[in-house]
């Protein structure tokens, strides 16, 4: 693989090798993969990759992995879809959706899945494991069964029913957790020292991180390789965000965008788990863990390991933050749902309700190219709109019922 140097420290700079694992022996920092990008700018072109296949791997030149290798479910290349009646309810002009709701298993952490078990392969691991809130777990579990491999999926044991059963169904084994995600985090932590796994979220971390660039490569290309004006990402641990940001900076470097990336970014929490929105009101560096008490579970992440990282791109880019309630989140998937034909989980309500709440407060304008992403699908989670949506009425099978029932215009029966 002529693109990828090694791992590189966030913090020190020092640089390893190709190998699973994420932090530098030195200063204990964050590790991320190192590109050759002379080699990449070379070998990629606008050409290539529209004669690619129609997933995340037309992108194969700007991942850590070998394309012909991929563990693929059919991830990525999902629909951009300009959103105007949303738009007009928010009073605002461009608005593009980019639904990730779309993925083999319903959210976006399907590409990032998909890059860490290629990279596993690469490096021989027989067993896939991850600490997950539910969108992981569906993931993880799903392409194990595809690759091969066994699987060991760690949860909250809280979570919702829907992302129990749509994880166990692939015959891996799933582990609930009495505790919250940081609880299950941390023990898998424990565990990746002892057992050789691939913790996709842990010691593959680096290579997993990257499969979230993608989304950055599709919405620019979908948008005819231009870029948007300002773009609202989901903030769970932070690690999308940054990264959407670093998908859109590569694309100039290897010279697929000519333009010098000036995308605002900015970040969307739920209110009952917001330490990096809190961190970014107070003007602090500092981002305080946090007990999650959310429906937001799949952004219930109250110790975030990329939050100074998503805090730093939203300042520099000139973005926000907003962190909005649990009614916001049902009024947003709702919002959605009406306005767009588009169901998604309570993340993407988060997503939707800050969006109105920034364009609300003049900080996203009438007058830029707006990208919201949404990661995740409805059916995830059902409770959440339950109790709020239902029949307009259940009647009697006769037109009098109807009509004594339900408004319509046009003839009276
Ligand atoms: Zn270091």
């Amino acid at each position: 693989m002529v693109q990828v140097q090694g791992l590189r420290c966030r913090e020190c700079g020092r640089e390893y090798s190709a190998a699973p694992i994420f932090t530098c022996e030195w200063c204990f920092g964050p590790l991320e993969v190192a590109y050759d990008y002379d080699a990449i700018t070379a070998s990629v072109s606008r050409e290539k990759i529209a004669a690619g296949p129609l997933s995340l791997w037309r992108y194969a030149d700007l991942l850590p992995v070998r394309g012909d290798a991929a563990v693929d479910l059919g991830t990525g290349f999902t629909p951009l879809v300009r959103a105007d009646r949303l738009a007009a309810e928010l009073g605002l002009g461009e608005v593009w959706v980019k639904n990730d709701t779309r993925n083999p298993t319903n959210s976006f952490k399907d590409r990032v899945v998909s890059v860490a078990l290629s990279k596993a392969l690469e490096f021989g691991f027989k067993v896939a494991a991850c600490a997950s809130t539910g969108n992981l777990a569906n993931s993880v579990a799903a392409h194990a069964a595809r690759a091969g491999l066994r699987s060991y999926v760690f949860i909250p044991a809280d979570l919702e029913q829907g992302k129990v059963v749509t994880t166990a169904v692939y015959g891996g084994n799933v582990v609930a957790i009495n505790g919250n995600y940081d609880d299950v985090n941390r023990l898998c932590a424990e565990l990746a020292s002892i057992y050789e796994w691939a913790f996709v979220n842990v010691n593959m971390r680096p290579y997993y991180a990257e499969g979230s660039k993608t989304l950055a490569f599709e919405t620019a290309e979908q948008l005819g390789w231009s870029l948007p004006d300002h773009v609202v990402v989901p903030v769970a641990s932070g690690s999308l965000l940054t990264k959407i940001r670093k998908g859109f900076e590569e694309l100039h470097k290897v010279g697929l965008i000519s333009e010098e990336p000036q995308v605002r970014v900015s970040g969307a929490q739920a209110l009952g788990c917001s330490p990096v929105a809190q961190a970014w009101l107070d003007e602090s560096d500092t981002i305080r863990p946090v007990k999650p008490d959310t429906i937001a579970k799949s952004l219930a992440i109250g110790n975030p390991a990329d939050g100074y990282f998503a805090l730093d791109v939203v300042r520099t880019s000139g973005g926000a933050f907003a962190a909005v309630s649990d009614g916001e989140i049902v009024d947003g998937m709702r919002l959605l749902a009406r306005t767009e034909g588009i169901f998604a989980e309570t993340a993407g309500g988060v997503t939707i309700a800050t969006l109105a709440r920034l364009a609300a407060d003049g900080v996203v304008r009438r007058d830029e190219r707006v990208v919201a992403f949404v990661t995740g699908n409805g059916l995830k989670t059902l409770d959440a709109v339950a109790g709020v949506v239902g029949p307009t009425a259940t009647i009697k099978p006769t037109l009098e019922a109807f009509a004594a029932a339900v408004e319509t215009e046009g003839p009276t029966p």
